[in-house]
């Protein structure tokens, strides 16, 4: 009976050694230590042994199963733990992955040229104003010295939507409100907005486009002021070593008039594709604000004058970041719009 007993652990030892998961392990537990296992019934067998031997075998018969049942313990413990392991090995994160990239947006270079200029003359004390796109005529045009049938007229080819209101040819519709706002106070405005013309779309024109212009009005406006005001304004847009002319022209609106020039920031003077040989870049329309227009918009002409001056954005932005078609900036292309890093301040 001991050998019998001896053979037996020695069997049970091995099928728990065997065992690959917890179901096989149960099965062993049933088959040795159950209620109708051989170690049980070797103890329900004790009946038949003498009184001296009963003792010393039901000693054996439980230290059998105890040893039994721990190592079946043991495996078990060591069946769950690797389980939790496996479990674990399959749903680890892999960190050393490289993230899915977030797109970061820019601003349009657009916008970055219109916030530019504003930020500089917000420095200098000025006030940002806007206007109605779908405008009155008398605003874009009567307040501005251009009466009906006035021949510069015809320099704005206009879309017009009823005999007296049209879409803006030009944002200096927003400077004749504001004067008229302002009740002859004193004033400081930068007006940024879109504006359009009927021109066929091609790489230098478009029908919608944006504008700038700056209005001051106040006593003892002069020339010199305005020609101060646009020298910081090209320095700070196209470099501090700019210089700036500025040649006789024609506007309606200002008397007398001039267009600005700045030195070529890419050649500095010498001649290159960007000028067209000259050393020169157009910048912008500028001049001292005409006596009629400074009446119509509620200000005394023998006592106020002013300046004013207006560039087209899309101009300064092909410039500035050297694009070559005006037609990118609308198209909304991201490989174009991607191009403009964001870089703040
Ligand atoms: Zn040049």
């Amino acid at each position: 009976m001991e050998q019998q007993l001896k053979q037996l652990e020695q069997e049970a030892l091995a099928k728990i050694e065997a065992a690959l998961n917890l179901k096989e392990l149960n099965e062993v537990r049933v088959a040795y230590l159950g209620k109708k296992g051989p170690i049980t019934d070797l103890l329900k067998g004790m009946g038949k042994l003498s009184p001296e031997e009963r003792p010393k075998m039901g000693a054996l018969v439980n230290k059998v199963r105890e040893h039994v049942t721990e190592q079946l313990e043991a495996k078990v413990a060591e069946l769950e733990e690797q389980a939790v392991l496996e479990q674990l090995e399959k749903e680890s994160i892999d960190v050393t992955l490289p993230g899915r990239p977030v797109r970061v947006g820019n601003r349009h270079p657009l916008t970055r040229v219109v916030e530019e200029i504003e930020d500089l003359f917000i420095s200098m004390g000025y006030e940002v104003a806007e206007g109605p796109e779908v405008e009155k005529d008398y605003y874009n045009f009567e307040a501005l010295n251009l009466p009906k049938g006035h021949p510069a007229r015809d320099m704005q080819d206009t879309f017009y939507i009823t005999e007296e209101t049209l879409l803006r040819t030009h944002t200096s519709p927003v400077q004749a409100r504001t004067m008229l706002e302002k009740k002859g106070e004193p004033l400081r405005i930068i007006c940024p907005g879109k504006v359009f013309r009927r021109d066929s779309d091609d790489a230098t024109h478009s029908h919608q486009f944006m504008q700038i212009e700056g209005l001051v009005v106040g006593e003892n406006i002069r020339m010199s002021d305005l020609k101060g005001t646009l020298d910081k304004m090209a320095k700070k847009m196209f470099g501090s070593d700019r210089e700036i002319r500025l040649r006789p022209s024609f506007f309606p609106f200002t008397e007398p008039s001039v267009e600005m020039d700045i030195s070529c920031f890419k050649c500095g003077g010498s001649g290159c594709n960007v000028c067209k040989q000259t050393g020169w870049i157009e910048i912008l329309g500028a001049g001292m604000v005409h006596p009629n227009v400074l009446e119509m918009g509620g200000y005394d002409s023998k006592k106020y004058s002013g300046f004013a001056f207006g560039m087209g954005v899309e101009r300064i932005a092909m410039l500035k970041y050297g694009v070559e078609d005006i037609r990118h900036f609308y198209t909304n292309d991201n490989r174009f719009i991607s191009q403009f890093q964001r870089t703040e301040g």
